[in-house]
């Protein structure tokens, strides 16, 4: 600015200074060469006067440095001069003011020297005898008196500069000051030059504009942060360097980090070769899908490739929990093998006694046993199937009518139903407790409590004890069956709730198990939202205690 305000004080002074030069110089100039001429013309008079009187004579005793005297003859010779020896000068008839002399009484006329730098004026008087009197005075001519006042005139644009920058540092000083001095957060508030008022109004404009950009951008980005820190799946957003710029909290869960510094490098999240070699891919091919392994967890991973102006901008790396997924595909793929398996065994049995009869090879008195294992083979398949449906039913989560239910009545209705079976191995049973009402489902809290006094009369010994107990809590409706038989060894606890998972397969084959009687005691009670607990010492019983929220 300082500059520019410099520039147009010199580009304003120079010219005002060169202009008033030249009008001051020529003014001068025409006003001394008047008063000159004026002082020549009188000097001519008088040396024609004296001329006329005494002749050359006069002339002689002439002495002046300013003026020079030329007499000359009406045919050109020059008859007296007051420099030159007249020997030496050529006849002067040619001279313009001597021609005009001798035509017109007077003449005049300037010469100029050849460097230019000098002027001659000459003045020419016809004298009564015919002869010429020319007086001469050699002056400055307008160039040389401007060459003369370079000097001080070098020295005024000198002065003239300093003063503008001077000058040009004080106005933009005093310009600038107010204008960094606006506060441009409240532009409109400022009352510094009425000449920025409309830039003002258009800051301040500017600043509405951005501020409400601002804020749909703040509300833009909690929007995406709620809903990715919301998201299950983990989510990554790379830039097309690879640099972090947002990992949502299921992915830092993860990757095990409590946060991440935007800008670092993914790197610094993860540095296991599938995540590069699957964002190579994904940066190859705009796609790659891969999986990994995180703390006893599976993960898919997603990586799209995110284009901008056909470039690749960056890349969104979405990780989905499928732990859940394989291990549920896994327990299929067991659960079909098992049933095949667990069906095929009956059946074995079954087409061979019954080959067996109709090839009429059984021997007369084997016949009963036979056809007893078969009636017992079939039995336990009509049980698998009936137990492989039940807990289909389960797995679909099929909605089931519930009804206030009275423990204590369901309890002696099962003890009724294995009545015949307890006595088989002189076992006992107890019920223990209030009676207890619970909001259920009849058929699953039948089946439970079945199944756990079943398991309680299989694996219990001659003469064995089972106790069924029912009671309250604030919360919770419990019940409980125990019984002093083998129980089951630690290392089996985690497991015995798996299907067809048995601790001794044999004996549960034996006693007509299928193996899927816990299972579905663990289903049943997860529809009621209840949880089981499982206590057992070997040799010493078993208990299995359940809690249903009222
Ligand atoms: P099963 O049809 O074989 O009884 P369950 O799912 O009911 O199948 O039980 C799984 C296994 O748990 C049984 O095979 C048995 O080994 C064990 N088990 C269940 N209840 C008892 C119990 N009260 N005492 C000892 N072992 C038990």
């Amino acid at each position: 600015m300082t500059k520019r305000i410099f520039r147009s004080i010199l580009l304003v002074v120079i010219p005002v200074l060169l202009a008033g030069l030249i009008i001051i110089s020529g003014v001068m100039y025409s006003y001394l060469t008047e008063v000159q001429e004026a002082q020549m013309l009188s000097e001519l008079s008088l040396a024609a006067a004296g001329v006329e009187q005494k002749g050359t004579d006069y002339l002689s005793a002439v002495r002046s440095k300013d003026f020079r005297l030329t007499y000359v003859s009406s045919d050109g010779t020059v008859i007296f001069d007051t420099e030159s020896q007249v020997s030496n000068m050529d006849n002067h008839a040619n001279r313009e003011e001597i021609k005009e002399a001798l035509l017109g009484g007077s003449g005049k006329s300037s010469r100029y020297s050849a460097t230019l730098t000098e002027q001659t004026l000459y003045y020419a008087k016809k004298l009564s005898n015919g002869n010429v009197l020319r007086i001469s005075i050699d002056r400055a001519s307008v160039l040389s008196l401007l060459l003369g006042v370079l000097q001080p005139i070098a020295f005024i644009f000198l002065v003239a500069i300093i003063l503008s920058v001077i000058i040009a540092n004080r106005i933009s000083k005093k310009i600038v000051m107010p204008l960094n001095e606006l506060d441009l957060d409240e532009p409109m508030k400022n009352d510094a030059y009425d000449e920025i008022s409309p830039l003002l109004s258009r800051i301040h404009r500017q600043h509405k504009q951005i501020s409400m950009q601002e804020e749909s951008l703040r509300r833009k980005a909690e929007e995406f942060d709620q809903i990715t820190s919301n998201m299950q799946e983990g989510l990554i957003l790379l830039d097309s360097k690879n640099t972090l710029m947002s990992v949502n909290s299921a992915a830092l869960r993860i990757f095990d980090r409590f946060c991440f510094n935007p800008g670092d490098s993914f790197l610094t999240l993860d540095r296991s070769h599938e995540l590069r070699d699957a964002l190579a891919q994904a940066e190859k091919d705009g796609y790659c899908e891969t999986f990994l392994s995180r703390d006893s967890k599976e993960y898919r991973v997603n990586i799209s490739r995110i284009d901008s102006d056909d470039k690749p901008a960056g890349y969104v790396i979405l990780l989905s929990d499928i732990t859940d997924k394989i291990s549920a595909e896994r327990s299929r793929r067991e659960f079909t093998a098992n049933v095949s398996h667990e069906l095929k065994t009956p059946l074995q049995s079954i087409i061979g006694y019954s080959e067996l009869l109709s090839n009429g090879m059984a021997k007369p008195q084997d016949i009963p046993t036979f056809t007893a294992t078969i009636y017992k083979e079939a039995t336990r398949l009509v049980s698998l199937i009936d137990d492989i449906i039940r807990l289909s039913q389960l797995d679909e989560g099929v909605q089931m009518q519930t009804e206030d239910i009275s423990l204590m009545p369901l309890a002696q209705d099962i003890i009724n139903q294995l009545s015949s079976k307890a006595s088989e191995k002189n076992v006992s049973i107890t019920i223990e407790g209030e009676n207890v009402d619970v909001r259920g489902q009849f058929r699953l809290l039948s089946e439970i409590l079945f199944n756990l006094c079943d398991n309680a009369i299989k694996y219990n010994r001659q003469n064995g004890n089972v106790a069924i107990k029912i009671w309250q809590t604030d919360q919770d409706v419990c019940f409980a069956v125990s019984d002093n038989g083998i129980g089951i060894p630690k290392e089996h606890h985690s497991r015995i709730f798996e299907r067809f998972y048995r601790v001794d397969k044999s004996h549960s084959r034996q006693s007509g198990g299928t193996g899927l009687g816990l299972s579905i005691v663990k289903h049943a009670v997860a529809f009621h939202n209840g949880k089981i607990s499982l206590e057992s010492v070997p040799d010493e019983g078993t208990t299995v205690t359940v809690s249903i929220p009222k």
